[in-house]
């Protein structure tokens, strides 16, 4: 076995940076049934289940199979820790930066990691890591089950080393493992190189690492399922990504993939769900990807059309049809032919404009006020409510047939509060998009930002995440991250109840916080720095404002009555 140790790996004692900033990331919210580590969901396992999965999985898989299997596993949740560290340890040195997964597997609970000899030049592509791991759950539970093995048996560590060091180096890095608890030995050993400075032999061990399998990459081409730097580009090919939106999430999928099997059709499709979920942007899509696509998009808010215009809107009307029609024009219904008219908040339409609604809908034919002639339209119909339609109908305030004639393919859209995880994908999504309109550099938020977000309650849903998000960039400087003082502008009541790791390994209430400045600053923020944050967004606004109050109460999105009692309220005025 070949080893090119380069004689510039580091052997003196390798310090260890502090645990506390990735100890900071691991939030535990029992009243929301999740932990976190970061953005990410974690569970907390009993080592007995690792124990009789990996049974069952050898047992029914065989070794080799079961091997691949759990190796690629672990690969995956390396290269999700390494985007981890990246955010906490941007900007320290390579090796604390690095350090950093040995650090999160161990707060993880998995293992605890010796370095032996570390080496590396992220941008010269150089890498060498040798180290020990000293009591390994994976070791204990096999031999556990299977008594002492006669070769190593941390697929698992081995594939999250894998994972964590080629996402980290933008290249791969194949780890192997040379002594084993389950062997024998006092501890593991395992070293760490680029594929290429092993010798054939070892690299086989590439095998276990069928990334695009796991990942489910499209492409047959067999060198794409080698761990490659360009793995950290990767996107699963989910529904939503193929349409262009942004989320991960189930309750975000369930939706994209009900739009996949609508669209095709010329269903009418009802988009129900709470103000600002995204209804128009969901009802876009259904239309850019059905086989109208080329056709118009034409979209009507019933809500913002007065009662004795909505007709002619939708209609059209001749000249003279009515007072002050002063020309012929064409309604929304033709404006869509060929294509797609979104009518939206459509429980907001009179019974008159219901029932003319329903005979456009049944006959495919209109007539435009004051015209005789009927005119064939070709328009597939998309309608969005908030409101429980059916409840309406019972209420005699919604036409029954209207509401059979429309609700053929219902989609529920979540609110925000039920997609957490499409959070940190939407933060940084309206966070490049406005930075790119105001032409800012923002390098990203800050941790209590990022935590603020994750645990609002978004009453306003997305629309209130874009307006949040475009404020702060405006408020904040260039070149700076978007902190709670840019955030949090408009009075939003923050709900303080999430639990934080304390350097002394407790976990604790935030709300019942103490003192212990790391964990303040950890969590989202406590009463007395939301005051902080309220007099520093307002001293902000009206410097961005020049001192012109109307304005920097419109950049915080509050009245100017609201903001000159919140000046008087902090003596600032
Ligand atoms: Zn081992």
């Amino acid at each position: 076995m070949t080893i090119r140790k380069p004689a510039t790996s580091v052997t003196a004692p390798i310090l260890e940076p502090n645990i506390n900033d990735l100890a900071k990331r691991l939030r535990f919210t029992p009243q929301e049934g999740r932990i976190w580590l970061d953005d990410q969901r974690m569970l907390l396992m009993h080592a007995s289940s690792l124990q009789a999965l990996r049974q069952e999985l050898i047992d029914s898989l065989g070794q080799e199979r079961a091997h691949g299997l759990i190796s690629r596993i672990g690969y995956q949740a390396g290269a999700h820790d390494a985007e981890v560290t990246k955010k906490v340890r941007a900007g320290s040195d390579s090796y604390s930066h690095f350090l950093g997964g040995p650090q999160l597997v161990s707060l993880e609970g998995l293992v605890r990691c010796e370095p032996i000899a570390l080496d590396i030049d992220v941008s010269a592509g150089r890498y060498f890591g040798a180290f020990h791991l000293v009591d390994c759950a994976e070791a204990e539970v096999h031999v556990k089950t299977y008594g002492i093995a006669t070769e190593g048996v941390c697929w698992m560590l081995t594939g999250y080393a894998c994972g964590y060091t080629s996402t980290f180096m933008g290249r791969p890095i194949l780890w192997r493992e040379f002594e084993c608890r389950a062997t024998g030995h006092e501890k593991c050993r395992v070293v760490g190189q680029p594929v290429e400075d092993w010798d054939d032999a070892a690299r086989d061990d590439l095998r276990f690492l069928q990334i695009g399998e796991l990942l489910n990459w499209s492409g047959s081409d067999p060198s794409h399922r080698m761990v490659g730097p360009k793995i950290r580009e990767r996107r699963p090919d989910t529904p939503a990504n193929s349409l262009g939106l942004v989320g991960i999430s189930t309750g975000f999928n369930a939706v994209c993939h009900k739009i996949q099997k609508a669209a095709p059709t010329d269903a009418t499709v009802l988009f129900l769900g709470e103000s600002g979920v995204g209804k128009e942007i969901f009802s876009k899509t259904v239309h850019r990807v059905s086989k109208r696509s080329e056709g118009p998009f034409v979209a009507v808010n019933c809500a913002a059309i007065p009662e004795a215009l909505m007709e002619s809107e939708l209609f059209g009307v001749t000249k003279g049809g009515f007072t002050g029609a002063t020309a012929s024009r064409p309604g929304r219904f033709e404006r869509a032919n060929g294509g797609t008219l979104f009518l939206d908040e459509i429980g907001t339409l009179s019974w008159a404009s219901q029932g003319k609604l329903l005979r456009a809908l049944q006959e495919g034919e209109i007539e435009r006020v004051g015209d005789t002639v009927v005119r064939k339209v070709d328009v597939r119909v998309i309608a969005a409510t908030n409101v429980d339609l059916g409840e309406a109908v019972k209420r005699g305030e919604f036409r029954q047939d209207l509401f059979y004639r429309i609700n053929v393919f219902p989609i529920k859209v979540p609110p925000l509060r039920e997609r957490r995880d499409d959070i940190p994908l939407m933060m940084d999504w309206f966070l490049q998009r406005f930075c790119k309109k105001y032409d800012k550099v923002i390098t990203g938020f800050r941790e209590r930002g990022v935590d603020a977000l994750r645990n609002y309650r978004w009453p306003g849903n997305i629309r209130e995440m874009e307006n949040m998000i475009e404020r702060a960039v405006i408020l904040a400087d260039d070149g700076g991250a978007l902190d709670l003082c840019h955030l949090f502008t408009a009075g939003e009541e923050l709900d303080a109840s999430s639990f934080v790791l304390r350097p002394n390994g407790n976990i604790d209430s935030n709300s019942e916080s103490d003192e212990e400045e790391d964990a303040v600053a950890s969590t989202q923020a406590t009463l007395s720095s939301l005051a902080d944050t309220e007099v520093e967004s307002l001293r902000r606004a009206v410097a961005e404002a020049k001192g012109n109050l109307a304005l920097a109460a419109r950049l915080l999105g509050i009245s100017r009555p609201t903001m000159a009692y919140r000046l008087r309220k902090y003596g600032l005025r």
